[in-house]
């Protein structure tokens, strides 16, 4: 189990949901490189929230035979509120590029 501390609070983060979706993107963060298995982890002081444990290979690459399975499940984890992405790079906040998750297959 990893161990992650939040330099504000000064406690360690707990887990908070295990098995979130995350979607690595490339090409200026406009498809999706892989669709990853993780753990989403919160400070129970301020809520700050950070993603942990990910599985040692992604669920799928963008090249994989599997990549229309791993489409759908993250299209349903992100549903639930469950999926998250990994950007390239910082993006101003109301920019995030969520296209990502329409058509594609
Ligand atoms: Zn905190």
């Amino acid at each position: 189990m990893p161990r992650a501390v939040c330099t504000k609070c000064n406690v360690a983060l707990k887990p908070e949901t295990n098995g979130v979706a995350v979607a690595e993107t490339f090409q200026g963060d406009t498809k999706i490189y892989k669709i990853w298995h993780a753990d989403l982890w919160a400070c129970p002081g301020c809520g700050m929230k950070v993603i942990l444990g990910f599985a040692d290979k992604p669920e799928a690459e963008h090249s994989s035979e599997n990549l229309p399975e791993a489409l759908l499940y993250l299209r349903k984890k992100f549903a639930k509120g469950e999926a998250y992405f990994w950007y390239e790079r910082v993006h101003a906040l109301g920019e995030k590029p969520t296209e990502v998750l329409e058509g594609g297959e």
